[in-house]
Formats: structure tokens, C-alpha cells, sequence
């Protein structure tokens, strides 16, 4: 569902803007493009029509282990580690212009990769690849170290220091923003960074690349291998001369990092996993058509490939068939259509696997849980890859559909008949992402947020976020935050140094 009031571009202008876009498709590594050790490539491709955008190289360890070296030696030299706050910060505001200054190109990139609306990416996820750099560029020269009180005779200080070469493996469904949700704060802080994008998505990150050489960022401080998980993801978590894995992705594979770290050099480890987070409706909400149309957008937006998506509507059961037959109009008003389409209310879902993930489940569903809406594959033209956003009612608490994170448009309704039992229902999950609740008191809101499994609480709200809180999750949703100050403890070590006097 589009989160923009007004339209960038009409339907045409932006098929026009498509028509003239040539992706970068080489790695960047030390500075330069260049194709991989192997000179293989992978198609990169548009899931809202099957055409193919790119034939992106395919890195493997040997491209990983140039960018590492790369990145190691920038560090090294104290290029960018060293340079002054006051200096990282002017290049890193330099970027957020850049990136505000190509919104377009980097909007089009990420909508034709994996199936977002653009006028979303342009409305959402560009700006707030912005507003994130520039956040941490101007945080970073107003944070002050410490002095331990250790009286007179020694001076004790307590420093942050940047940990030396940050690896960042991330996901397909907010390309540009989970990049630099990595980036612009270890980079803030003075690291090196060598960054895996997601084999479906990969074409914004090169570019972003491309944009920090042209704000001033030294050749080898930022460096971006395109490849497979298997292959370039696992040779970056295992490599001996990375100090830190940032990971956003799947709970599985974020348990295979951890194993990375111990097979080799026993990096810091840093998880933002799954989610399957709860929504819960109370009768005494004021506005209900309000809660309906966030509840819509908690699980609509992004084709429901978001992993803080409110997957389980957890309904008072005094309101629970009024407020279905409230999201069943929702549902009806947000059907798949082309991504570059203005008034299309939801874009294509990623890949074919992914869209037989989902319509598997779906398939699961129907076989327990009432679907009230949705529940079919659609295409367009006889191509893409898109599913109709689909409401499940009375789905049975320990069911698939109810446990397992879907990423797609597929809501599980469940109504309840008390707080401790709507309680007991949210908590009861691997996850702990996030949770919205919905509800006029003001008791309630507080009892409840302290109680909720989740590091992020939205109260008469959904998915509520921004570059001043941290995210992330409890339980197998991850640990560490991204965002935030916080953010930069993921990225810096303490030095205690002792003086003597
Ligand atoms: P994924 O785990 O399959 O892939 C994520 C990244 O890991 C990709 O770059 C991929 O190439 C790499 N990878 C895959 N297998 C690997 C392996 N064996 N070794 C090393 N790297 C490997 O996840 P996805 O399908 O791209 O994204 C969807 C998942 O991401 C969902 O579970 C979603 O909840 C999660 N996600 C979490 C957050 C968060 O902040 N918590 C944000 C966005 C997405």
C-alpha cells in the first residue's frame, strides 16, 4: 500500500525513467568496479514482469577476500578511521544529498529488483536512506568519551574506538535502507565496512557505493560484493580478518553466523532476524477505523515482506467479526498491480521462491483457519509474481500460519476473550520483534507495553519508527540494535587507557 499522499511521477514517467536506467552490475571493491575472480554473473531480476534488469557479477571468497583486504588496509591507514569527526561527518552528509539527489534512480532500482512500489521507495525508503546517514553524520562529532574518577596520581580514560572491518550481510525487502542501517553508523564511527547484498536485490548497493566514492569516502572504506549467501555471505562470516558481522535476515541463517564467528576469529555477531509480530485490538479503542487502516498497512505494506509486519491480529472478541469485516474492506482496497504504477496499493512479491513459500502456507491455511479474503496467485500480463493480500479468521493460536513468519500479505485473525489470555497469545512466540497494540486506556497501554516480548512497543499505532530509537529484537528476533546512538556500541570497542602521573 503506498505510503505517498501525492505521486512523484505519473504511470508513464515512470516507465520512461525505467526505460533509461543502466544498472551498475559489477563489485565494488578498493574504489573500483570490477568483475569477479571467477568472472561469473547471475541474472538480477524484475518480479513484476520476469525481465531481466542485470547480469550482476557473482563474488564468492576470493572477491570477499580482496574487499577485506581492501578494507583492512584502508583502515589501516587511518584514511578514514583517523580522520577527524568533524571530517566524516561533511562526507557523510555529503552522501544523504547524493542519495536525496538521485531519489529517482534509486527508487527505480529498488522497485524493479524485488517488486516494491516505487512510489513508496520513493515516498520511504530513499529519504530514509537519507535521513539515516545524515542522522549518524551529525551525531558523530557531539559524542564525548569518558574519565574514569580515579583521584589524583592517574588518569584513567575510557575511549570508543572503531573495531577495524565491519561485514554487513543483508536482506531483499528494504534494500537501500537495510544497507545503510549498517553502513551510515559504522562508518560514522570510523570502521571500514565490506556489505553482502541480497542476491535478489543488489543493484541499489552498488550504486550507493558509487554515491560515497563521489561525497569523498576514501577508496576501500566502503566496498560491496554481490553473490549468493552461500558462497560470498558465508566466506564474509567466516573470514579471520573480519572484527564484526552486522546480519538482517532470516532467524536460520542468522544462527549460521554464530556458528561462522566460532569456526574462525570469533567476531562480534550482530542478529536482526524474524519476526511474526502480534496486533492487539481492544473493544475500547476510540477510533477503530483508524486501527483498521494501520492494522491494513501493519500487514499490506511491502506486500507484507517487512519483518516487524503485524502478522497476528489478536482481536476482542465483543468486536472481532466489526473489525474483520473492516479489514476485509481494507483488504479488498490494497490488490497487487504494477510497482510503477502510482495508483497501485501493493507491488510484486520478490522471487518465485518466495512467492511459492507463500502461497504454500496459504495452501497450509486453508486447510484449518476460515480465508475470508485473498488466498489466490495473481499475474499480470500472464507474468510477475504477486499475491492477493489474504485475511485468514479464527486461525487456530499454534497453527503454521499463526507461528510461522510468512513474509507476505497473509494476516492471521484470532480473537480473544481477556487481557491475560490476549497477552499470553502475543508472547507466545520463537519471535519478539515488535507489537502494536490498540486501545483508549492509558493503564492498559502502559501494563501492557512492559509486559509484550518485543523491542519495539507501537501503542495506537503500527511499526513505529525512526533514526532516534533503536530496533530490534528480543528472543530469536536477533540482539544488538540498529538505529540510534545505541547503533554505534555494535560498531566501536571501549579502551580503557591508564595514565600515571
Ligand atoms: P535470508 O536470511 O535468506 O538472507 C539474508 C542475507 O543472508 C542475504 O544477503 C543472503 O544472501 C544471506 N545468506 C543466505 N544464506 C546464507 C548463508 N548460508 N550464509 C551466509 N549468508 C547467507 O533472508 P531474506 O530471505 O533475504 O530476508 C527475509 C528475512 O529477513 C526475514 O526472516 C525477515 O524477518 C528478515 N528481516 C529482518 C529484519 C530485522 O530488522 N529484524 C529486517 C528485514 C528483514
Amino acid at each position: 500500500m503506498s505510503g505517498a499522499s501525492t505521486s512523484f511521477h505519473s504511470y508513464q514517467e515512470w516507465q520512461n525513467l525505467a526505460d533509461q536506467l543502466r544498472p551498475r552490475h559489477q563489485l565494488f571493491i578498493n574504489g573500483r568496479f570490477e568483475d569477479a575472480a571467477s568472472g561469473k554473473c547471475f541474472a538480477s531480476m524484475n518480479p513484476a514482469n520476469n525481465a531481466i534488469l542485470a547480469e550482476v557479477a557473482e563474488g564468492d571468497s576470493a572477491d570477499i577476500d580482496r574487499a577485506v583486504m581492501a578494507a583492512r588496509t584502508a583502515f589501516d591507514k587511518g584514511v578514514w578511521s583517523q580522520e577527524t569527526p568533524q571530517n566524516r561527518k561533511a562526507v557523510l552528509l555529503k552522501l544523504a544529498d547524493l542519495i536525496r539527489d538521485n531519489l529517482e534512480e534509486l527508487a527505480l532500482l529498488d522497485s524493479m529488483d524485488m517488486g516494491k512500489l516505487v512510489e513508496d521507495a520513493a515516498a520511504v525508503d530513499v529519504p530514509g536512506s537519507a535521513a539515516f546517514f545524515q542522522w549518524y553524520a551529525e551525531a558523530i562529532d557531539k559524542i564525548y568519551d569518558e574519565i574514569a574518577p580515579t583521584g589524583a596520581g592517574n588518569l584513567a580514560l575510557i575511549t570508543k574506538e572503531p573495531l577495524g572491518v565491519v561485514g554487513a550481510v543483508v536482506p531483499w525487502n528494504f534494500p537501500l535502507d537495510m544497507a545503510t542501517w549498517k553502513a551510515a553508523a559504522a562508518l560514522a564511527a570510523g570502521n571500514s565496512v565490506v556489505l553482502k547484498p541480497a542476491e535478489q536485490s543488489p543493484l541499489s548497493a552498488l550504486r550507493l557505493a558509487e554515491l560515497a566514492m563521489e561525497a569523498g569516502l576514501p577508496e576501500g572504506v566502503f566496498n560491496v560484493v554481490t553473490g549468493y549467501g552461500e558462497t560470498a555471505g558465508k566466506a564474509l562470516g567466516i573470514h579471520n580478518d573480519v572484527d564484526c558481522l552486522a546480519f538482517t535476515g532470516s532467524t536460520p541463517v542468522g544462527k549460521m553466523f554464530q556458528q561462522y564467528a566460532g569456526q574462525s576469529n570469533m567476531k562480534q555477531v550482530w542478529l536482526e532476524t524474524g519476526g511474526k509480530s502480534p496486533n492487539l485490538i481492544f473493544a475500547d479503542t476510540d477510533d477503530l477505523d483508524a486501527a483498521a487502516a494501520m492494522a491494513a498497512f501493519g500487514i499490506f505494506f511491502n506486500q507484507g515482506e517487512v519483518c516487524s509486519a503485524n502478522s497476528r491480529l489478536l482481536v476482542e472478541r465483543s468486536i472481532h467479526q466489526e473489525f474483520l469485516d473492516r479489514m476485509i474492506t481494507q483488504a479488498h482496497a490494497h490488490q497487487p498491480d504494477d510497482p510503477l504504477n502510482p495508483a497501485a496499493k501493493m507491488g510484486a512479491i520478490v522471487s518465485k521462491e518466495q512467492h511459492q513459500r507463500i502461497m504454500a502456507m496459504i495452501e497450509d491455511g486453508k486447510t484449518y483457519a476460515d480465508c475470508v479474503v485473498g488466498g489466490e496467485a495473481v499475474q499480470l500480463n500472464g507474468k510477475g509474481y504477486f499475491v492477493q493480500p489474504t485475511i485468514f479468521n479464527d486461525v487456530p493460536p499454534d497453527s503454521l500460519i499463526a507461528k510461522e513468519e510468512i513474509f507476505g500479505p497473509v494476516l492471521s485473525v484470532i480473537p480473544f476473550d481477556s487481557e491475560d489470555e490476549a497477552l499470553a497469545m502475543a508472547n507466545d512466540s520463537i519471535y519478539g520483534l515488535a507489537a502494536s497494540l490498540w486501545t483508549g486506556s492509558l493503564s492498559r497501554a502502559h501494563r501492557l507495553s512492559k509486559r509484550l516480548h518485543a523491542g519495539t512497543v507501537s501503542v495506537n499505532t503500527v511499526d513505529a519508527l525512526s533514526p532516534m530509537t533503536p530496533f530490534g529484537g528480543f528472543k530469536q528476533s536477533g540482539y544488538g540494535r540498529d538505529l540510534s546512538l545505541h547503533a554505534l556500541d555494535k560498531y566501536t570497542a571501549l579502551k580503557t587507557t591508564w595514565i600515571k602521573y
